[in-house]
């Protein structure tokens, strides 16, 4: 079994494969490829706080895996299961994510191990304090910006800010205007940006809209969503693909989902799942809550729905080698990150079945976070009708440029967009004479 990185590692070597053809000077490109298999930097500490039953340690990481393109970009994880092993996959993946809709960063990714529901909220900051104070001058506005992951939060990232000006004071005598530029997914009223919170879900649906195009279907009516998942991402993707006319049959969330053949109503829906905790208990069609004409279905049966778009947008793995052959849907957007394994990639591509891939579908979020940092460096913040305008023009170009690359190649979507994502930062990598 290969760890996080390994097959992080695997899968470049098969994308490298594909593009080697593009390149006249193979000695390059493969001095190229074999620099961007490990990160330029992997940073690793024991971070101490005072505890509620005395002092703890704590294993840190930062993982920076390239910059060619620009400043390292990517989340900070509190988990019990970080390693380096998954910050050096994850930094890895980031890379190709920020490349994949064209903005300027390379990829990054850092972690504590740590169940941070074990420690009180004093903990929690004392921790994340540590974390940034740690960082110092190897994170910056052009160095190595953060931004939350896994559960870390905007509180979290304005405790972080607050520690790291200090922090820079301390080191370098004065103050920087730069701060709020160093972390994203900061909250509104501390330099966050409008639409952050739904960009990723929205992100998401242009992407659909894209493949409507693609496919020509001219009813939006008649094309059916299920989406397993109803937090942020999955509650964004249902509301916008809603509004634009497409029919949202299902969704669920961890306790199980609801059905309804004629379309359901996300906005009720969720107001219904505030009221009862859990979307399994609602039945609202679009004229109403209430109606009882909706099913229960558990998760497994909404993967296995015959609908057009399924759309995995809460944990990883949900789609395996166990359930692959049973998926029904013709298109799946995955908007959670690597929610299907790669045994199962090669069942659905057998069955006909294109999946939109994660660092694609979902790089929504990351985008408007670059565009947060680029408010916070102008000091001039956009309203929100103008963060989602500038979303989609990105979101397109990178679907065309995939959709371009799958026909011209005759390979997967995962694959072409992999290929596009590694052939921009190559190209910088040689451009700028580093290999
Ligand atoms: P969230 O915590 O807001 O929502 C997760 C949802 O998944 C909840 O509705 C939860 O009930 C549901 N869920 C949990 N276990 C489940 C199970 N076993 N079966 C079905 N549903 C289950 O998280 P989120 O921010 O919406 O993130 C969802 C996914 O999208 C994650 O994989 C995340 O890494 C990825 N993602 C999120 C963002 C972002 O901007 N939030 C960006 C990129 C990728």
């Amino acid at each position: 079994m290969l760890d996080p990185h390994q097959q992080a590692v695997k899968q470049l070597e098969q994308v490298a494969n594909l593009l080697e053809s593009d390149y006249p000077d193979k000695d390059r490109f493969w001095a190229a490829i074999k620099k961007l298999k490990e990160p330029d930097q992997v940073l690793m500490t024991e971070l101490e706080i005072k505890t509620k039953s005395g002092k703890k340690k704590f294993k840190a990481f930062r993982s920076q895996h390239d910059n060619a393109r620009g400043p390292y970009k990517g989340g900070i994880r509190f988990h019990p299961h970080v390693s380096e092993a998954e910050v050096k996959a994850l930094s890895t993946w980031m890379t190709w994510k920020c490349a994949v809709t064209g903005i300027p960063y390379g990829g990054g990714k850092g972690g504590i191990i740590v169940n941070p529901k074990e420690l009180s909220e004093a903990e929690l900051q004392a921790l994340s304090r540590a974390y940034a104070r740690w960082l110092g001058d190897q994170i910056g506005p052009w160095q190595d910006i953060p931004a939350p992951d896994v559960n870390t939060n905007g509180q979290i990232m304005a405790w972080m800010v607050d520690e790291w000006q200090q922090t820079y004071l301390k080191n370098h005598g004065f103050l920087t205007e730069n701060a709020l530029a160093t972390f994203t997914g900061k909250p509104l009223a501390l330099g966050g940006s409008q639409g952050r919170e739904e960009a990723t879900g929205l992100g998401g649906v242009y992407a659909l809209e894209k493949l409507a195009e693609k496919q020509g279907w001219s009813r939006k009516q008649d094309i059916t969503v299920a989406i397993q998942g109803f937090g942020n991402v999955g509650y964004w993707f249902a509301y916008h693909a809603d509004k634009l006319g497409y029919k949202v049959v299902a969704v669920s969330d961890s306790r199980g989902g609801v059905y309804l053949a004629e379309g359901l109503d996300p906005v009720k829906t969720l107001e219904c799942k505030r009221q009862t905790g859990q979307v399994g208990q609602c039945h609202c069609t679009v004229e109403g809550c209430n109606n009882r004409s909706g099913k229960v279905i558990t998760n497994e049966e909404l993967l296995e729905l015959k609908v057009d778009v399924l759309v995995p947008a809460a944990l990883e793995s949900v789609i395996t080698q166990e359930n692959a052959a049973k998926i029904q849907a013709k298109f799946i957007i995955e908007m959670a990150n690597g929610p299907v394994t790669p045994t199962a990639d090669e069942i659905l591509l057998e069955n006909g079945i294109t999946v939109i891939p994660d660092i694609l579908a979902n790089a929504g979020g990351v985008t408007v976070s670059y565009f947060e940092w680029v408010q916070n460096l102008a000091g001039y913040y956009w309203p929100y009708e103008e963060v989602l305008a500038k979303l989609k023009p990105l979101m397109d170009e990178a679907f065309d440029q995939m959709w371009h690359i799958k026909k011209e190649h005759d390979v997967s979507a995962r694959e072409a967009t992999y290929m596009s994502a590694v052939k921009k930062v190559v190209d910088a990598l040689m451009l700028r004479g580093k290999v």
